[in-house]
C-alpha cells in the first residue's frame, strides 16, 4: 500500500474544558476528493487546522506522505488552505496575487509567470489577470484563491468552507467546477463542508463528524444506502427513523431503523408483498419536481413519503391533506441502524 496523503492517528484536541477533536483515526489516499461533513461545532475545522499546522494537537499525530509532520511549522508542510474569505490582496492584479507565494519562495520571475499563468488557466481565469479582485464575480474570487493555492503545487490542498459566501445557484456550479479541477491537476483536496448535499456531490469518501469523533468514512452512495448510526442517517439525506415503540408496531421488531422517503408508497397496491400501515395526510409540500407527503400513522410516528411530481401541480397530488391513504414498503428497504 502506498503512502497515505494524509493520515491521523488518535489525534485529539481541547480547547480549556471543551474538547473539539476526540481521537480522530483517519486516513486520506492520494489523489482523493475527501470531504469532512458535519454540523458546526463538530470538530471540521480543528482537524484541517492542525493538518495544515496551525493549531497544534493535544495528543495524536498528523503524517503527511508517510512522513509525520507533527511537529513541523505551517510553512514546512506540503499543503495549502484555501479559507471561506479568500485573502485576497485588493492592491494587486489577480496574476500578482497567484504569483504572491512564489515570489515569497524567491523563484525567479519569468517561471512565476509561466507557472502562474498556467494556474489561472487551469481555473479558466487566463483572461482575466490583468484585473483587480474588486473587477471580480464571487465565483471567479473564489477561482483565484483556488489558482494561488495550486501555484504552489502543493501535495494536498485544504479548503474550508471554500463556497460558503456564494449564492446557491453559483455555488451548485462551483462544485461541479471544482471537482472537475480537482480531476485535472490530481491533487489530494481535502474539503470541509456542513452542506450534506455539497459533500455527496464532489466527495470520492465522506468523513461525517459529530461531537469531535467521526461517526462514518463512506462513499457519497454507502453513507445514502447504508447510513451506520442514527445520527449519519438524519445529517445525509432526509430519513424516517423508526426506534421503540414504533419500530416495534411498524416493523415488528427492536432497535433503530431507518427508510428513506423515496422507499415508501402511497399507493402499496402496485407493489404487492409490501408492509403496509395507515395514516393521515398532515402536510403536502411541492418542491417542483417531487413532493413530499407528511404521513401521521395510526401506529405513532409521521413518515415523510417523497413522490416524483410528474404532474406538475400540487393539483394533481397523489394525496391531499386530511386523506387517510395506506403507505406501503418493501422490509429490504429498512436499514438497520442498531449496533
Ligand atoms: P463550523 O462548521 O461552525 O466551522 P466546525 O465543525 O468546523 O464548525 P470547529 O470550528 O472545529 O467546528 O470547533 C469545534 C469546537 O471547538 C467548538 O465547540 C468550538 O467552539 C471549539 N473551538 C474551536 N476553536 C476554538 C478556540 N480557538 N478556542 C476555544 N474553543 C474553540
Amino acid at each position: 500500500m502506498s503512502d497515505a496523503a494524509v493520515e491521523l492517528v488518535g489525534l485529539s484536541k481541547s480547547f480549556g474544558p471543551v474538547t473539539a477533536v476526540d481521537h480522530v483515526d483517519l486516513r486520506i489516499e492520494q489523489g482523493e476528493f475527501f470531504s469532512m461533513l458535519g454540523p458546526s461545532g463538530s470538530g471540521k475545522t480543528t482537524v484541517l487546522r492542525m493538518v495544515a499546522g496551525f493549531e497544534q494537537p493535544t495528543s495524536g499525530r498528523v503524517h503527511l506522505g508517510g512522513t509525520d509532520v507533527t511537529d513541523r511549522p505551517p510553512f514546512a508542510r506540503d499543503v495549502n488552505t484555501v479559507f471561506q474569505d479568500y485573502a485576497l490582496f485588493p492592491h494587486m492584479d489577480v496574476l500578482t496575487n497567484v504569483e504572491y507565494g512564489l515570489r515569497v519562495k524567491k523563484v525567479l520571475r519569468a517561471e512565476r509567470r509561466e507557472r502562474a499563468m498556467a494556474a489561472l488557466e487551469s481555473v479558466q481565469l487566463g483572461p482575466l489577470a490583468a484585473r483587480r479582485p474588486t473587477q471580480l464575480s464571487g465565483g471567479q474570487r473564489q477561482r483565484v484563491a483556488l489558482a494561488r493555492a495550486l501555484v504552489n503545487r502543493p501535495q494536498v490542498l485544504l479548503l474550508d468552507e471554500p463556497l460558503g459566501a456564494l449564492d446557491l445557484k453559483l455555488r451548485r456550479a462551483m462544485q461541479l467546477e471544482l471537482k472537475q479541477i480537482q480531476r485535472e491537476v490530481g491533487v489530494t483536496f481535502v474539503f470541509v463542508t456542513h452542506d450534506q448535499e455539497e459533500a455527496l456531490t464532489m466527495s470520492d469518501r465522506i468523513a461525517v463528524f459529530s461531537d469531535g469523533r467521526i461517526e462514518q468514512v463512506a462513499t457519497p452512495a454507502e453513507l445514502y444506502e447504508r447510513p451506520a448510526t442514527p445520527f449519519v442517517a438524519g445529517f445525509v439525506g432526509t430519513s424516517n427513523l423508526l426506534d421503540g415503540d414504533a419500530a416495534r408496531a411498524l416493523l415488528g421488531r427492536t432497535g433503530s431503523f431507518s427508510i428513506r422517503p423515496e422507499k415508501i408508497h402511497l399507493d402499496p397496491d402496485a407493489a404487492p408483498g409490501q408492509r403496509t400501515a395507515r395514516g393521515t395526510v398532515s402536510d403536502v409540500v411541492y418542491l417542483g419536481s417531487v413532493n413530499h407527503y407528511l404521513v401521521a400513522l395510526d401506529a405513532g410516528p409521521t413518515v415523510t413519503v417523497l413522490r416524483q411530481n410528474l404532474h406538475g401541480t400540487t393539483d394533481q397530488a397523489m394525496a391531499r391533506r386530511g386523506e387517510t391513504v395506506t403507505v406501503g414498503w418493501a422490509d429490504e428497504h429498512v436499514i438497520d441502524l442498531s449496533d
